[in-house]
């Protein structure tokens, strides 16, 4: 029944000079979702409205699937588009697909027209009555309701006819690539595929790091991570995952430094790398999954020894957030069923029992500072023999 999609979007509808940018890229992501699925489309954009036109047959659930991962989407029409073969016609089609999209007739409805082509003979006042007293008098169990109807009956008049009454719910946000890029620390735990989807959702293109501690962290935990991004890349389009080998730094820190300042001194080794590989590839950023007061390593005294080290903008777009409400975004965006697999992350082998939830940054610069030359030295080894997985 459907052979087109009428596509709005919010924010980008407001940008000024810059709006044709914005809906140009919405565009292109468009074509590039609807690439995947079985079926060729037209994607096009006409007088501020974007539609995808199917010039074969598709499969409507794969088509709508793909189109509500889509950043820049705030509604997704199903539309039936008919040939003008004048009013009556026109009411027939209509009151047929009312009838087969709604079989109980208990709904309140509106008629919306709209006369994009001027030289049709009703306005579009006109056509709201008209078709308003047709579908009333064809259904004697529905009413009409101006205020909140339940059925919005959109007819749009073009060289076709569209006719619309549902508007599924996009993924919102910016079209992906209108806003640079960021580097995301990717672990395999809830939080952080959430946080890059968050920063995606405004445009941004996604790289990211993992840092796993190999023969104490496995492979299994290691795909486990592969494949959260490529979770969020259905969303964000496709993610340079850089694997950095963190065992030894890690393990010469635990022998070098006092236990309870092992986690913060490690996430701090953590942002310098990300940060050198964020650098290396011009992200404007780097964004984590941190909560305050989640965990030790999340107080603002551990937020701030952290963040001393960066001399890029730190994202954390969960950072106000509960636990649960992170929970409920990742259960979204299908990462959470991945997240809870079992299986040990980095951080969590070597930490101490006791680690500090107040650290003094001049304290810890201090047992950095032990380290010394060998650090560096492993630093570099680490970031040498980076493992690059593209993860779409
Ligand atoms: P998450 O659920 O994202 O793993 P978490 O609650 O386990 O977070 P921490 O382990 O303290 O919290 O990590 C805080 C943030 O640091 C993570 O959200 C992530 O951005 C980053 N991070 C932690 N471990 C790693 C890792 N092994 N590789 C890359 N980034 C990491
Ligand atoms: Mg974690």
């Amino acid at each position: 029944m459907f052979k087109a999609f009428l596509l709005k979007y919010a924010e980008i509808g407001v940008k000024g000079k810059n709006r044709y940018m914005f809906e140009d890229a919405l565009v292109n992501r468009v074509k590039i979702a609807l690439e995947k699925i079985d079926g060729a489309f037209e994607v096009s954009k006409v007088s501020g409205r974007i539609y995808a036109t199917a010039n074969e047959e598709f499969d409507y659930d794969e088509a709508v699937n793909a189109l509500t991962k889509v950043f820049g989407i705030v509604g997704i029409c199903p539309l039936v588009q008919i040939e003008d073969e004048g009013f009556d016609d026109l009411a027939d089609k209509v009151i047929d697909y009312l009838d087969k999209t709604y079989p109980d007739k208990n709904f309140t409805f509106k008629v919306n027209a709209r006369r994009a082509r001027k030289n049709y003979p009703l306005s579009s006042p006109e056509i709201n009555m008209e078709l308003g007293e047709r579908i009333l008098n064809a259904f004697d169990t529905v009413k009409v309701d101006v205020h909140h109807p339940d059925i919005m009956v959109n007819v749009e008049i073009r060289e076709q006819i569209n006719i619309y009454t549902k508007v599924i719910k996009g993924a919102g946000g910016m079209p992906t690539g209108t806003a640079g890029k960021a580097m995301l620390l990717l672990s395999g735990g809830i939080d952080s595929p959430v946080a890059g989807y968050m920063i995606a959702k405004r445009g941004v293109v996604l790289e990211a790091t993992y840092f796993h501690a190999p023969p104490y962290t496995s492979e299994r935990a290691k795909q486990k991570v592969i494949d959260l991004a490529k979770q969020v890349a259905k969303y964000s389009g496709p993610i340079k995952l850089n694997i950095v080998n963190f065992t030894d730094p890690q393990l010469y820190i635990y022998e070098t430094c006092p236990h309870e300042e092992l986690t913060i001194i490690m996430r701090r080794y953590m942002m310098r790398i990300a940060e050198h590989f964020a650098k290396e590839s011009g992200c404007l950023g780097l964004i984590t999954g941190e909560s305050i007061g989640q965990v030790a390593s999340q107080t603002m005294q551990s937020l701030n020894a952290t963040n001393e080290v960066c001399t890029l903008p730190v994202y954390r777009p969960v950072i106000a957030f509960d636990k649960q409400d992170i929970i409920d975004i990742s259960c979204k965006i299908d990462t959470y069923e991945t997240s809870i697999l079992p299986f040990e992350d980095c951080c969590t082998i070597f930490v101490a029992k006791h680690p500090v939830t107040k650290p003094n940054v001049n304290v810890i610069r201090n047992s950095e500072e032990k380290l010394g030359e060998k650090m560096k030295e492993l630093v570099d080894k680490a970031i040498e023999t980076v493992e690059v997985v593209w993860c779409e």
